[in-house]
C-alpha cells in the first residue's frame, strides 16, 4: 500500500487509548479539523490530551513535561500537531526531544501525488526513511570563542545499521524495488563513510531489494530532474530534515506531507511542517498532512477500515476541486473539513 506499513508488534492491538499534541501556531487549527473527521468516520478513541511548547514552560517549567513522555509511554501511541521551536536561540526542539527520550528512530515520510493536485512531476511515489536520534541533531553545540562556534555530528554504528534494516524491511514489506542511501561521505568521511558503511552491510542481507548510493547534492539535482527515478530514500539525521521538504514540495508543498516517527515501542504521528505561525489563527491552514499522519496511525493501530473510508473522502474532496489557498484553492481550513466530512457521511451510510 501507498505510504502504508505495518506495526512491527503486529496490529489488532486493543489500543484506542491515543495521546494528542495539540501543538501550537496552525496545530490547534489542523488538530480539530482531524478529530472532527476521525470521529465522523465512526473511530471511537479516547484521546489523552497533552501540551507541550513555549505555553507551557511558564507554568512547569519545561516544554516537554514529563507527563507528555508518560501518556505516550502508557498508550504506546501518539498523533502530534507541530510544536514551534525558537531559531537561534530559546529551549531544545520538543520534536527533537521527544523522539529521543522515545527512542523513535525511523522518521517516516512517504510523498506522493495526490488527486487534482497539478504539480510538475507525475507519478512521484518516494519514501523518506530519515534516521531520527543522532547526526547534528545530537545538540553538541559549542561557542568557541567570539568568532566561532562549533556543532558535533554524531552517527554510530549501531543507530545507522538500526536504521538502514528499517529501510530494507519496510521496502519488503511495502513491495518497493530499491533502498537508495543519500549521504556526503565524500566530505565527511568518517561520519557519513560509517553511515554509508551500514547501509553497504545490511543491504547485502537483502538480495532481493536493489541498493544504490548517492551524494546529497547530486540527489537533490536528481530530484528535481527526475524525482521518478527514486523509490526508498535512507539518509541521516539532517539530510532526511533537508531532502523531506525538498520531495513534500514536488507533489505538493508541505501542505500535505504526512510523516511519522517510529520506535520498537512507540509510534508518534505528526506532519511533516512546522507550526507556519505566518498564517496561525487564520482559518487557512491546509489539514491534510495532519490528517494522512492520522490515516497512517490508524492503520497502524487496526483501524484499516475507517482509514481508507477517510483516504476515499480525502481524495474525493480534492478531485471535486475543494481544495485550501497553498493548492490554489479557496477554502478555508473549516470548509475543507466540512467537505470531507460530507463525503464521509455518504461512505459511512
Ligand atoms: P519547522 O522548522 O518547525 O519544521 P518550517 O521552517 O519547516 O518549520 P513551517 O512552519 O513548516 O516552517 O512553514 C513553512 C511554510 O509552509 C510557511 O510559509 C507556512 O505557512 C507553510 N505551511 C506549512 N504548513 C502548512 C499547512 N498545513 N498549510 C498551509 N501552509 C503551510
Amino acid at each position: 500500500m501507498q505510504g502504508g506499513f505495518t506495526n512491527p508488534a503486529e496490529t489488532g492491538v486493543e489500543m484506542k487509548s491515543i495521546t494528542l499534541i495539540k501543538g501550537d501556531g496552525i496545530g490547534p487549527e489542523i488538530t480539530d479539523s482531524v478529530i472532527k473527521i476521525i470521529n465522523a468516520a465512526g473511530v471511537a478513541i479516547d484521546w489523552d490530551i497533552q501540551t507541550a511548547g513555549a505555553d507551557v514552560i511558564e507554568t512547569e517549567g519545561t516544554p516537554l513535561p514529563k507527563r507528555v513522555i508518560e501518556s505516550v509511554k502508557k498508550n504506546k501511541v501518539a498523533l502530534k500537531s507541530p510544536v514551534t521551536t525558537p531559531i537561534g536561540k530559546g529551549f531544545r526542539s520538543v520534536n527533537v526531544q521527544l523522539r529521543k527520550e522515545l527512542d523513535l528512530y525511523a522518521n517516516l515520510r512517504p510523498c506522493y501525488n495526490l488527486p487534482n493536485v497539478k504539480t510538475k512531476y507525475d507519478k512521484v511515489d518516494i519514501v523518506v526513511v530519515r534516521e531520527n536520534t543522532e547526526d547534528l541533531y545530537a545538540g553538541i553545540e559549542r561557542r568557541v570563542d567570539e568568532n566561532t562556534a562549533e556543532s558535533i555530528k554524531i552517527i554510530t554504528r549501531s543507530a545507522s545499521e538500526r536504521i538502514a534494516k528499517f529501510a530494507f524491511d519496510y521496502a519488503v514489506n511495502n513491495n518497493r524495488k530499491e533502498v537508495c542511501v543519500v549521504t556526503k561521505a565524500n566530505i565527511c568521511k568518517l561520519s557519513d563513510g560509517l553511515f554509508l558503511d551500514c547501509a553497504r552491510k545490511i543491504a547485502a542481507e537483502y538480495s532481493n531489494i536493489k541498493f544504490r548510493e548517492i551524494l546529497v547534492d547530486n540527489c537533490c539535482m536528481q530530484l528535481v530532474q527526475n524525482p521518478n527515478q527514486f523509490d526508498v530514500l535512507l539518509l541521516p539525521n539532517l539530510y532526511g530534515d533537508i531532502v523531506s521538504d525538498l520531495c513534500a514540495g514536488l507533489v505538493g508543498g508541505l501542505g500535505i506531507a504526512q510523516g511519522a516517527n517510529i520506535g520498537k515501542d512507540y509510534a508518534v504521528f505528526e506532519p511533516v511542517h512546522g507550526s507556519a505561525p505566518d498564517i496561525a489563527g487564520q482559518d487557512k491552514a491546509n489539514p491534510t498532512a495532519m490528517l494522512m499522519s492520522a490515516i497512517e496511525m490508524l492503520n497502524y493501530i487496526g483501524e484499516k477500515d475507517a482509514a481508507s473510508r477517510i483516504k476515499l473522502a480525502l481524495f474525493e474532496t480534492l478531485n471535486a476541486g475543494v481544495k485550501t489557498a497553498d493548492l490554489n484553492g479557496n477554502a478555508s481550513c473549516s470548509e475543507f473539513t466540512q467537505a470531507i466530512i460530507k463525503r464521509l457521511a455518504v461512505l459511512v451510510k
